[in-house]
């Protein structure tokens, strides 16, 4: 079966909508018929959160909850917690050889979080390297296929630059070989692409920046009905009479379009943009309560992982997965470490 790597990291106690449309949407579809790996990458939590060590672990957890409520099987697809796969630790030393330093630095991913989530000239040297450490989370499973939002676009470009890179360069991989015979001409990696979810780019309730995690504009996959009600009445929506068009580029908009079936969708839009009364609270209502519909099964699902004994369900999950993982990170460590002429000793790990 082809593989797929892709994950979310700790930052907060749980995935937003953006998440799903980005790319929890196409775990499920693609839980079928790949060979899945969600990642958890609780070691660059640390990158923008190193004074918080216990609410990246209490996230952890959270996000693993968020997972099987919306339906990633632990049974079909295999769990990656980060910080248990030390080939990962490896992979990113000596991938960081074969990535410009300022290649990292022009990555316009870490300029747009630096900004957003106000990081100044303050960051650690850690948070650029995530960039590098992703190449390494993700080539580590060397997979065919990342599914991610089109914020990751510039991070999965790197990965492959890096993968390609380290072919010709370690494996005699011919510069002319196409991407997808790479393998078969002798190289480590396969080079992996991106598949953005149905929704590349959902914004923030704040309609300036994507809806994240750390910027206090998410619809969170664990908010009540009310949250949400109350969330999306926020929304403001900038009509100064109640027959002005919605201004392209507003939440609501958007949202319209993402959460309404389609015919209604445009029935909506085309009452907005032909100058008739449209009231945004009974609109905002009904966006709301097709939210609430498609996160209601979720709700149910998390709600039976409630308190310690879903604590340690989730626990479990987590450790049934890890032998499995590192399997596959020690693997493609010792093929990265035979190619570069470091294969000295081949080890086990987790065994
Ligand atoms: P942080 O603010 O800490 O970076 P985040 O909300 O961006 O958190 P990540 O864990 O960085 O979440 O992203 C996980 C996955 O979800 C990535 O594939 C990312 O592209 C996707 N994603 C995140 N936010 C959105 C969004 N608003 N729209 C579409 N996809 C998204
Ligand atoms: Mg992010």
């Amino acid at each position: 079966m082809p593989r797929i790597l892709t994950g979310d990291t700790p930052t907060s106690a749980g995935l937003h909508l953006g998440h799903y449309v980005g790319s929890l949407e196409n775990r499920l579809a693609l839980q079928e018929s790949y060979d899945c790996y969600f990642l958890i990458a609780n070691v660059h939590a640390f990158t923008t959160m190193a004074e918080k060590p216990a609410e990246i672990r209490a996230n952890t957890i959270a996000i693993v909850k968020d997972w099987l409520a919306v339906g990633l099987d632990p049974e079909r697809s295999t769990f990656v917690l980060q910080s248990e796969i030390p080939a990962i630790a490896e992979l990113t030393f000596l991938l960081a050889m074969l990535i410009p330093f300022n290649k990292v630095m022009r990555n316009p991913t870490l300029k747009t979080e630096i900004e957003a989530k106000g990081l100044g000239e303050t960051y650690p040297f850690g948070f650029p390297m995530y960039a590098v450490g992703q190449c390494a989370d993700i080539l580590a499973f060397r997979p065919d296929l990342v599914p991610v939002g089109e914020d990751q676009e510039a991070h999965i470009e790197l990965c492959r630059d890096v993968a390609m890179k380290f072919n010709q360069l370690y494996c005699h991989v011919n510069n002319r070989t196409l991407e997808a015979d790479h393998v078969k001409a002798g190289g480590v990696f396969p080079i992996p692409r991106a598949k953005v979810g149905r929704v590349g780019r959902l914004v923030g309730l704040d309609g300036k920046n994507k809806m994240s995690k750390s910027l206090g504009n998410a619809i969170f996959l664990y908010d009540t009905e009310k949250d949400v009600e109350k969330k999306v009445s926020k929304i403001v929506t900038e009509r100064p009479t109640t027959t002005s068009p919605l201004p392209e580029g507003n939440p609501l908009a958007q949202y319209i379009d993402v959460f309404l079936p389609s015919e209604r969708a445009e029935e909506i839009k085309a009452s907005y943009a032909g100058g008739k009364e449209v009231l945004d609270g009974h609109i905002k209502k009904e966006v709301a309560a097709a939210i609430n519909t498609l996160l209601a099964p979720m709700r149910e699902r998390r709600a039976k992982l409630d308190g310690p004994a879903g604590e340690e369900h989730v626990l479990n999950v987590i450790k049934q997965s890890i032998n499995r993982a590192n399997a596959v990170a020690e693997e493609t460590l010792w093929m990265t470490k035979r190619a570069m002429g470091l294969g000295f000793v081949e080890r086990r790990v987790g065994v």
